[in-house]
């Protein structure tokens, strides 16, 4: 009796953590779904690096960053990444690879570029494009730093060497930078700090700069003025997208709360179009080739509703993600 007993509060137990484990898992599933149907079609990519995760909430990239940490890493073959440099507005160049992007904001006294990307495009993407687009490498004043990993941030010092550009990063990833044992391209000397709300005037054009830490404790993302054929509009830049960092629920929370910060912030500028760092998010690389016919709104142009979605989608795989974590 006393066996059975034991037997049968040992299978209301394992009931009852059967019941909060599949409570835990519809609480996920709410999360995803709500992040697929933000997604729809547009954001397909985006829902797929963050919201497709292992259910154990690990990473699966940290084994594999493990093995190569201290190695340098292969540079690819030129044509499995070379892209050709765009001019896809007014005022904005895209002188992306077709994984990575960096883009120039060009103003009335000289131009803002946004990432370095991997060293080895530095020469070809950057400096070539600008040369490609009629544009001077050498007007290039400022770099900003999305953030210091290496896809985004190793051609700084060539740039900062050559052209005497100002490189700005929040201080965080400044620190990691700093601290860096084997950044190819060569460690920039610390220059300026992005404060959070910061106004970056150059010329006659003015970005926001907001602090949306989460990827890396230094992301960055802004709110850059476009001109476009007579318009002015507002793009939003996502600087930080992937949940490659060291998973706790405080982490993941700080990172819901710069999405949830960067919605807000795009919605009350107005913004209709999303910039990021990899074509994976924005279709930068897909949308720079499109041949606009006259009259015909730039495919970087999505609408506010859509760049609202953008960032529900980064929340939603952040909540989802945060609930996946082992207890
Ligand atoms: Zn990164």
């Amino acid at each position: 009796m006393k066996m059975r007993i034991t037997a049968a509060l040992m299978m209301t137990a394992s009931l009852g953590l059967m019941a909060a484990g599949a409570a835990a898992q519809t609480e996920v599933d709410t999360h995803v779904m709500a992040a697929q149907t933000a997604a729809g079609t547009d954001f397909a990519g985006t829902l797929s690096v963050l919201c497709i995760q292992p259910s154990d909430g690990t990473d699966p990239g940290v084994a594999q960053r493990a093995a190569n940490a201290g190695k340098p890493r292969p540079i690819p073959a030129r044509d499995t990444w070379y892209a050709e440099p765009a001019q896809v507005f007014d005022n904005v160049y895209w002188l992306g690879t077709k994984f990575h992007s960096s883009w120039a904001i060009k103003t009335s006294a000289g131009i803002i570029l946004i990432d370095t990307m991997f060293n080895y495009a530095v020469e070809d993407e950057i400096v070539g494009g600008l040369k490609k687009l009629g544009l001077n490498p050498a007007d290039i004043k400022y770099v900003i730093i999305s953030h210091a990993h290496g896809d985004h941030d190793q051609g700084a010092k060539l740039l900062q060497d050559r052209y005497g550009a100002r490189i700005i990063m929040a201080p965080p990833d400044w620190d990691a930078t700093m601290k860096a044992t084997n950044m190819t391209g060569g460690i920039p000397k610390r220059d300026m700090d992005a404060g959070d709300g910061q106004k970056l005037t150059l010329g006659d054009t003015t970005i926001t700069i907001i602090q949306t830490p989460g990827h890396t404790l230094g992301t960055l993302s802004y709110l850059i003025p476009i001109k476009d054929k007579g318009k002015t509009l507002t793009a939003a830049y996502s600087g930080g997208m992937g949940f490659n960092f060291p998973r706790s629920p405080e982490r993941f929370d700080t990172y819901i709360a710069s999405a949830e910060k960067m919605r807000l912030a795009a919605k009350a500028a107005g913004a209709s179009i999303v910039f990021s760092n990899h074509s994976m998010y924005d279709h930068a690389w897909t949308r720079s080739r499109v041949a606009r016919k006259a009259g015909e709104e730039s495919p970087f142009v999505i609408g506010a509703e859509a760049v609202d979605r953008y960032f529900t989608v980064l929340r939603e795989c952040a909540v989802a993600g945060k609930l996946q974590l082992k207890k």
